[in-house]
């Protein structure tokens, strides 16, 4: 039988995969908190759980077959070099622009600054506006920098808000809707294509999603 690894993005979007993978009788067979790779009760599918940002690169090079990822991570690493077949419909949020409530204060000398986790997909959105803003990479907490002057603005995730909200933060503008999508290895998609096309079936029975 032919044999497939699936990535997993740790975190949120694993409670959420969790019982997808648990219909389709792939559930982790092994203790997923302590464990990189473990096997699947389908003898045939492995599981690797590793960072968010991480998962397009396994697949990308086919240390996976396919991955479960954030819309958000697939934006972010440039998704074509992966299959991308299929919309999960979990971890929903909204990738947004946030600014204190007072507004961003451009003082009109410098351009505005802008902290995020997400630098390509900010340089887009403020290039395709045409607005020069100065980007700072964060790896977390973006809700921080306006309240401490580091920038005037952060592009983040928000689902409920409430975070912003409890920061003094208001959200001025929505770049894209998030879920979680299904990609695939390129080669992959060939070389193993039944077993592939057989696993998005069942994927798309349970998510009740396009084959
Ligand atoms: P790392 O451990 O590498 O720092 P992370 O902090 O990005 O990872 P999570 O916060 O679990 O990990 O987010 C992972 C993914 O979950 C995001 O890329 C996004 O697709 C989704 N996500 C993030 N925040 C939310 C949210 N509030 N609601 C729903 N989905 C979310
Ligand atoms: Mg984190």
């Amino acid at each position: 039988m032919t044999q497939l690894t699936i990535a997993l993005s740790k975190g949120r979007i694993l409670e959420e995969s969790l019982p997808l993978l648990g219909r389709l009788g792939l559930e982790p067979a092994g203790d997923i908190d302590r464990l990189l790779r473990v096997p699947s009760k389908d003898r045939n599918v492995s599981l690797l759980i590793i960072r968010p940002a991480d998962v397009p690169t396994y697949v990308e090079y086919g240390a996976a077959d396919l991955g479960i990822v954030g819309k958000d991570v697939l934006m972010e690493h440039g998704g074509s070099a992966l299959y991308e077949p299929m919309d999960l419909g979990i971890a929903r949020c909204r990738l947004s622009v946030a600014a204190k409530k007072e507004g961003p204060r451009p003082d009109g000398v410098r351009r505005l600054r802008v902290a995020t986790k997400y630098p390509e997909i900010t340089r887009r959105h403020f290039a395709e506006k045409g607005e020069q803003v100065e980007i700072i990479k964060l790896y977390g907490s973006m809700e921080l920098a306006p309240l401490v002057g580091l920038a005037d603005l952060i592009v983040d995730l928000v689902a409920t808000g409430g975070t912003l909200k409890a920061n003094g933060l208001v959200e001025i503008e929505t770049i894209t809707q998030v879920t979680s999508r299904l990609v695939v290895n390129k080669a992959a998609m060939k070389m193993k294509n039944a077993a592939i096309q057989n696993l998005l079936a069942q994927f798309a029975e349970v998510v009740g999603g396009k084959p």
